[in-house]
């Protein structure tokens, strides 16, 4: 008889888990709370035209095991992500200057704030220090382009001010380049597919039960000890535990509206993503997603990306790591709650700030060890 597993969400993470399980000979149920699949990456269309409710998703990935479990699902069309940031120089300035993120060093030579830059650059320490982000980011590129391009950026997306947050994200977000690389990533496969990422996470799910409209909790918990041998959680733990306001997140709103445009190729904003940070505007950044897929079709969507929505999708890493220990520990009570093994995997469950690339092997790691732990 085959070994029932439960799989708690399907996005990345519990659809990938799901497939590699079922693959293995386990009899797999994902149980998703909302009617669709694919979590915080899916794409939506309006009037025909994609765009993206949940912020922008770039898939990027230098791990070949994942690229090679995409490719297999379709996922194959190259991008090359650019993102552009307007920046204003002084309250004074009408119009914003159109730069590239992360700042380029040779472009950042032509503005007339560079004499001040070139001298904080010949200060720089050889190595980026600092426990907050703003110290550990003005270490790396000076106080002129911090202000420029992240202060208010960071201020408006977290809600509070950059010293306050941990410098431990800050090497995968931030960059000052020298070499001349424009794209976002420098990772060996990016890709954007036409249609939006929901058709490859359908494709990695077609082989496994899913049962949608299904939400999870803690009160759950026998329930799921009778019907299956061992449970993967990817579900944010405060919900799933029904302790909301346990863990701190934030969350963005996507405002998004239709617009027509003149011809079937056209766009009305200057890139897929174009970072806001002024405080002029309450929005962190545009998203065009229209530019990714090259839709031919009459019309585009642009989406103001709104910080502070009460939703779920950033975990809050603070330098003190408060919210990282509180979450463990709400993973340690949860399992209390079970007679079955309770594994935690994905970006909400482990309160991580992962991309779907590192989503996937997450799904892949906690598959090998489900097989391993449990047998086939
Ligand atoms: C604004 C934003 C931009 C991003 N941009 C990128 C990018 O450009 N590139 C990139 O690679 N990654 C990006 N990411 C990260 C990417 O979204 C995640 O890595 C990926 O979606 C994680 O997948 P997951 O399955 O772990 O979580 P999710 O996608 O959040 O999926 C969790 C699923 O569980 C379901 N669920 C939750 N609670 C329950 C419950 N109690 N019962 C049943 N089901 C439940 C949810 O409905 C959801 O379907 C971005 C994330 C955000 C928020």
């Amino acid at each position: 008889m085959r070994r029932r597993i439960g799989v708690v969400g399907a996005g990345w993470t519990g659809a990938v888990a799901g497939r590699l399980l079922t693959d293995a000979g386990f009899a797999v149920e994902v149980l998703e709370k909302t009617s669709v699949v694919g979590g915080h990456s899916r794409a939506e269309t309006m009037n025909g035209v994609v765009y993206e409710p949940n912020g922008a998703h770039i898939f990027h990935t230098d791990n070949e095991a994942v690229n090679q479990f995409v490719n297999s699902h379709g996922l194959t069309r190259p991008y090359d992500h650019k993102v552009l940031t307007e920046v204003f120089l002084s309250p004074d300035d009408d119009e914003g200057h159109l730069l590239s993120w992360p700042p380029q060093v040779e472009e950042l030579k032509d503005l007339p704030v560079w004499p001040t830059v070139e001298r904080e650059l010949a200060s720089l320490p050889s190595q980026p220090t600092g426990d907050n982000f703003e110290d550990y980011v003005v270490s790396m590129m000076g106080r002129t382009l911090y202000d420029l391009f992240i202060r208010d950026y960071t201020a408006k997306q977290w809600g509070r001010p950059a010293t306050e947050l941990s410098a431990r994200f800050a090497p995968k977000r931030v960059e000052l380049r020298r070499d001349g690389h424009r794209g976002l990533f420098r990772d060996r496969w990016q890709y954007f597919p036409p249609n939006g990422i929901n058709e490859v996470i359908e494709s990695v799910l077609s082989t496994v039960s899913v049962t949608l409209d299904s939400e999870i909790t803690v009160d759950d918990a026998h329930r799921l000890g009778q019907d299956y041998e061992a449970v993967i959680i990817t579900a944010a733990l405060d919900d799933f535990a029904r302790c909301p306001g346990e863990l701190e997140w934030r969350g963005i709103e996507m405002r998004s509206r239709f617009e027509p445009t003149d011809d079937p190729g056209g766009v009305l904003t200057p890139a897929y993503v174009t970072n806001r940070p002024s405080t002029r505007v309450l929005y962190t950044r545009t998203v065009e997603t229209k530019h990714a897929t090259g839709q031919q079709i009459d019309g585009t969507v642009v989406s103001e990306e709104m910080p502070g929505a009460p939703r779920r999708h950033y975990p809050v890493l603070t330098a003190d790591g408060a919210n990282e220990r509180r979450n463990a520990e709400l993973a340690e009570k949860i399992a209390e709650h079970f007679d079955i093994p309770v594994y935690f995997a994905g970006r909400l469950a482990t309160y991580r700030y992962i991309n779907q690339d590192e989503a996937i092997a997450d799904a892949m790691a906690v598959a090998h060890r489900v097989a391993a732990e449990l047998g086939g």
